[in-house]
């Protein structure tokens, strides 16, 4: 079949490396003019970093990326009010890590091989007539396809133009993520997420290879979210520009930030993912948001799904049917954790601080661990095989 998946993100890659192995023919489009470097840290584990495993780009991945050994919550002083180690709460320290969302988007591209890739351009409209989608590009061609994936993100247009509009399925759960990179940031704490909560945010310090460090500030926030970079910083430095610990002075780096990246914490939530010809994955389809912090490897986890029902049927309604209720339950699951943990990220009262720096301290323990984070870090999901013709990478 003749796939066209839109976004080249981390479900887009991981979907065409399985199409691929499947024998479709398979283009991207991605809308961003080149595929991008740096930016936020994500946390890999669980069923996603299986996926990477089937891959066999889990040496690459630990190439790139970090072991975190502590996080360490700090009070406005700098001073130490509680930590753990992040082993102590993952399946196995073996089969954690963290990385550059674009770093890990990398590395899956480069495990494709060659592949039809258009870059700077998008879907602007899908004519569906059930034998085939007619698709027109913003750049001004029309082709034809078999099948539509958008793999385009929270934002998704795919999503918008063959599901409905935006406020059908996001739900905004009253916070924004911000997060930057600066150079030569004179406190570097190697392997520790340096973490510092007050009432109503969070900001975090991540010393990154290269002498570089990210900044990643999630902040309670009610109204219009800003969608122009001078608004999101005024914004950020309104209300976190008087908080204490390094924040000022983070902040002062920001204008001149590398990868500066700001959106709204959401979630999306359908009651179905496909829709005739057209299917959607990753955050597109069920974004947990960031809170969850596994969006990615869960993103990877569609991905493969979706691709091993598509070669186990050529009917792909019996694909997209087995895709949905292989994976509905989980991505609930996983959203309906992730919600239960915003007072992690931006506490919203002083009860919920003490909340969260006492559930800190006491982390390292398997069993609070498991009580209080057990939906998020165990994956109750089983990768579909392959046909027995195809290989399982
Ligand atoms: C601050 C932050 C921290 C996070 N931390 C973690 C974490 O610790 N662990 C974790 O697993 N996840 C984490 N996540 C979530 C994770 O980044 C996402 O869930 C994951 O990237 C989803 O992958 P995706 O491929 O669906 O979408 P994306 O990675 O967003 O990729 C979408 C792609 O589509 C492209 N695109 C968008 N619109 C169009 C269009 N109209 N046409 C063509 N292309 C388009 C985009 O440029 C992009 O390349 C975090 C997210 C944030 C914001």
């Amino acid at each position: 079949m003749k796939v066209l998946i839109v976004g080249a993100g981390i479900a887009g890659p991981t979907l065409a490396y399985r199409l691929q192995k499947s024998g479709h023919e398979v283009t991207i489009v991605e809308h961003a003019p080149e595929l991008r470097s740096g930016g936020y840290l994500v946390d890999f584990w669980g069923a996603g970093f299986n996926v990477a495993e089937k891959m066999g780009i889990v040496p690459e991945l630990r190439r790139r990326g970090y072991v975190m050994t502590e996080a360490r919550a700090v009070n406005r002083d700098g001073r130490k009010v509680a930590s753990f180690k992040p082993e102590a709460i993952m399946e196995s320290e073996e089969r954690y890590l963290s990385l550059a969302r674009s770093d890990l988007s990398a590395v899956i591209y480069g495990a494709i091989g060659s592949v039809e890739l258009i870059l700077g351009d998008t879907v602007g409209a899908l004519e569906d007539d059930g034998n085939r989608v007619r698709v027109s590009f913003d750049g001004g061609t029309n082709r034809d396809f078999d099948l539509v994936v958008g793999a385009d993100g929270l934002h998704s247009r795919v999503r918008r133009v063959a599901f409905g509009p935006d406020d059908r399925f996001e739900k905004y759960l009253g916070m924004v993520v911000a997060a930057f990179e600066a150079e030569r940031y004179p406190r570097r704490n190697e392997l520790i997420a340096m973490m510092y909560a007050d009432v109503g945010f969070q900001a975090v310090r991540l010393s990154l290879h290269d002498d570089a460090t990210l900044f990643l500030f999630s902040l309670r926030h009610d109204g219009n979210v800003p969608t122009d970079r001078a608004a999101q910083e005024s914004l950020l430095r309104a209300k976190l520009g008087d908080k204490g610990w390094e924040v000022p002075t983070m902040l002062d780096l920001m204008p001149n930030a590398k990868n500066f990246y700001f959106d709204s914490v959401s979630q999306i939530r359908m009651p179905s993912w496909t829709s005739g010809r057209v299917a959607l994955v990753g955050d597109a389809a069920a974004c947990p948001s960031f809170l969850a912090g596994q969006g990615s490897a869960l993103a990877m986890v569609e991905a493969y799904t979706l691709a091993a029902e598509l070669a186990r049927t050529p009917d792909h309604r019996i694909a997209f049917a087995r895709y949905e209720q292989r994976l509905a339950p989980l991505l609930h699951s996983k959203q309906d954790a992730a919600e239960g943990l915003g007072l992690a990220f931006a506490p919203k009262n002083r009860f919920q601080l003490f909340a969260r720096n006492t559930v800190m301290r006491l982390m390292g323990r398997p069993k609070v661990a498991d009580i209080v984070m057990g939906r998020s870090f165990h994956d109750a999901v089983e990768l579909p095989p392959f046909p027995t013709t195809e290989s399982a990478r």
